[in-house]
C-alpha cells in the first residue's frame, strides 16, 4: 500500500486479480476417464459417462456436453395449438448462435419461461439459468427462472374429513419411515404436515430416501400411501377423494354438530321433538341449544353423554373414529345416557344424524320412554339431504411450502438481501412453475404454492436429498436493475424461444409449450402473494 492511498482502513484492493470463473469446476477426481463428465448442478457431483444420466436421471452426458434430459416448460397466455409439443433449442446458445429464428414472434409475447425444468442455478455462483427481458403492457419486465434444490420444504396436506386419522402430534409414516406428523385439525378437515429437513436430513439415510420419494410423488400429484401411529391407513392425492381405511370419502361436513344445529333448526322445527347431530368435535343437541331456544322449543328431557361445553354443546361424546360424525360409533344411542322421566313422553320424535347425513336415524319413545328406530318421515328425510348436499366434496390439498430465501437469490443479485427487500415491497411476483406463491410474513422467503396450479412433473429429487422445484422471480426491468441484478445475463424472449437458456452446462436442449392453467393468473405485471 503506498502512502497516499485511502482505504479507511481496509487492505489495499490494487493488486486483487478477479478470480477467474470457471463454468463448470474442475473434476475432483484427475483420475476421472476422459469421456465423462462432472454434474455441478447439486452437491453430489456425479460423474456421468457418455450417453448416461446422473443419479437423479435430471441431467445426462449428451455428446460429451452436459444437458438438462427434460424440456424447459413455457407457459402460453392465449389458447393455441401447440400446446405439449417439445420443439428443440437451435444449437449454440445465445450471443453465440448466427441461426435465425423462424418461429411466431407474435408467441414471444405471450410467453412466460417456468423453471420446471430450466436447470439450476447451483453452486450459486452464476446467474440463473434463464433471465428473460420481455414486454408486458408497454412496460420492460424481467422474468429470473431457476430450479431451486429445496432442503427446507414441506408438504402441508388438508384431507376433508371428520374420520380420524389419528392423534394430533402422531407420527405418519411411509413404507414404515417416519415422514411427517398430524398437525392441528382445521374446520371440516384433518391437517398433516409432511417431508420437512427433520426427516430429510436429520433421520436415517432410508428416512430421507423414503420422504425425499414420498415428496416427490405428492408434488407430482400421484398417490400416496401412508400409514398415521395409532390411527388410520390412508391414501391421498391431490386433487383427490382421500381413502381412510380403504373407504373413500365422499362429503366434508357441513360444519360442526352445533353448527348443524343453527343452520337447520328453523327447517326441523314442527317436525321433531329433539335432534341430536353427531360430531366428535361438538355434538349438538337442538331442544337445549340457543337456536332450540330462540325457537322456544320445549326440552325434551334427553341426557346426553361426554361433557357438557355450553347449553346444547357436548364434546366428547364418544371415542374418535371412522364412525357417525368422526366418532367411533356404530349405534347412535350409545351417547344418550338417558331421558327424564318427569320431561320425556312417549311419542316423541328424535333425529339423529351426522354432520353429512351419512348416517341418519329416526325414532320414536315408546311407553318405556325407549327410542324406537322407525321409517324417517319424507320431510324430515328432505332435510336430512339437504344437509347432505350443502356438504363440499371431501379433496385432499396438497401445498408445497419452501425457503427460497437462501442461495439461489445469488442467481438474481450479487447482493440477495435486496431481492429479499423488494419482494416485501411488492416489487417482485413469485410464482412456483407459473403457479401464484403466498409468500409468509417476516424474514426469508418462505412461499407456498398449491401443486394443483403447477405443470405436472413439476418437482424432482436430488440424492443429497431434497427436492428440485421450480421458482420464478418476476419485475420491472428498472427494478431489476435497482436491486443489483445480473443485468448482462437478461436475454429477450424471442431469444430465449430460439436458443435457450444463456448457458450451455447442463442446460435443457428443447422447450415445451403448455397453456396457461385458467384459474393462474398471468405472472406479470403484478405483484406477488404477500402474507
Ligand atoms: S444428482 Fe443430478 S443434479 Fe446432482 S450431480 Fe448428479 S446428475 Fe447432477
Amino acid at each position: 500500500m503506498t502512502e497516499h492511498t485511502k482505504t479507511d482502513g481496509l487492505p489495499a484492493m490494487e493488486g486483487v486479480a478477479a478470480p477467474q470463473v470457471l463454468e463448470r469446476s474442475r473434476p475432483r477426481n484427475e483420475r476421472m476417464a476422459s469421456d465423462k463428465i462432472e454434474c455441478n448442478a447439486c452437491p453430489v457431483l456425479c460423474q456421468i459417462a457418455q450417453g448416461r444420466a446422473g443419479a437423479c436421471d435430471r441431467y445426462a452426458n449428451s455428446g460429451g456436453e452436459l444437458v438438462r434430459v427434460d424440456p424447459v416448460v413455457l407457459l402460453r397466455r392465449t389458447v393455441g395449438e401447440d400446446g405439449g409439443q417439445v420443439v428443440p433449442f437451435l444449437p449454440g446458445t445465445g450471443a453465440d448462435s448466427g441461426a435465425s429464428w423462424d418461429g411466431d414472434l407474435l408467441l414471444a409475447e405471450d410467453v412466460f419461461v417456468t423453471g420446471v425444468g430450466s436447470s439450476t442455478t447451483y453452486p450459486d455462483y452464476k446467474p440463473a439459468p434463464f433471465i428473460v427481458g420481455s414486454q408486458h403492457e408497454g412496460v420492460d419486465v424481467v422474468t429470473v427462472v431457476t430450479e431451486g434444490i429445496f432442503s427446507y420444504c414441506s408438504f402441508k396436506v388438508k384431507i376433508d374429513t371428520d374420520r380420524y386419522l389419528g392423534p394430533e402430534q402422531a407420527n405418519v409414516r411411509c413404507k414404515g419411515e417416519v415422514v411427517g406428523h398430524v398437525t392441528t385439525a382445521e374446520y371440516g378437515s384433518q391437517m398433516l404436515s409432511l417431508g420437512g429437513v427433520h426427516h430429510l436430513t436429520g433421520g436415517s439415510k432410508k428416512e430421507g430416501r423414503v420422504t425425499v420419494e414420498m415428496m416427490e410423488a405428492l408434488g407430482n400429484k400421484r398417490a400416496v400411501e401412508l400409514t398415521i401411529d395409532g390411527g388410520s391407513q390412508i391414501i391421498i392425492q391431490a386433487g383427490r377423494a382421500p381413502i381412510v381405511n380403504g373407504v373413500e370419502e365422499q362429503r366434508m361436513r357441513v360444519g360442526c354438530g352445533s353448527a348443524t344445529i343453527g343452520i337447520f333448526a328453523k327447517q326441523l322445527f314442527g317436525r321433531v321433538d329433539e335432534v341430536v347431530v353427531v360430531d366428535d368435535h361438538i355434538t349438538g343437541v337442538l331442544s337445549e341449544h340457543q337456536a332450540g331456544r330462540c325457537l322456544d322449543m320445549p326440552p325434551s328431557g334427553i341426557q346426553m353423554r361426554g361433557r357438557k361445553s355450553t347449553p346444547g354443546r357436548y364434546f366428547q361424546v364418544a371415542n374418535p373414529g371412522t364412525g357417525w360424525g368422526g366418532t367411533d360409533i356404530a349405534d347412535p344411542l350409545s351417547i344418550i345416557e338417558g331421558w327424564d322421566a318427569g320431561v320425556a313422553r312417549p311419542g316423541m320424535r328424535l333425529l339423529m344424524t351426522s354432520t353429512t347425513g351419512e348416517h341418519a336415524s329416526w325414532y320414536v319413545l315408546d311407553e318405556r320412554l325407549q327410542p324406537v328406530e322407525q321409517q324417517m318421515p319424507a320431510d324430515v328425510q328432505a332435510i336430512v339431504d339437504r344437509i347432505g348436499e350443502n356438504c363440499e366434496p371431501s379433496l385432499a390439498t396438497v401445498l408445497f411450502l419452501g425457503g427460497a430465501g437462501g442461495s439461489l437469490r445469488a442467481g438474481v443479485t450479487e447482493n440477495p438481501v435486496l431481492l429479499t427487500r423488494s419482494i416485501k415491497q411488492a416489487l417482485v411476483n413469485v410464482t412456483c412453475g407459473g403457479a401464484p406463491a403466498y409468500v409468509w410474513p417476516g424474514g426469508g422467503i418462505t412461499v407456498m404454492a398449491d401443486v394443483l396450479r403447477m405443470p405436472d412433473n413439476s418437482f424432482g429429487t436430488v440424492p443429497t436429498p431434497a427436492i428440485v422445484a421450480p421458482i420464478e422471480f418476476s419485475m420491472r426491468l428498472s427494478d431489476f436493475k435497482e436491486l443489483g441484478g445480473h443485468v448482462g445475463s437478461v436475454r429477450p424472449i424471442a431469444e430465449v424461444l430460439r436458443t435457450g437458456a444463456w448457458h450451455n452446462d447442463g442446460a435443457p436442449t428443447a422447450r415445451r409449450v403448455l397453456h396457461r392453467a385458467p384459474a393462474n393468473p398471468w405472472p406479470l405485471g403484478r405483484g406477488p402473494l404477500l402474507g
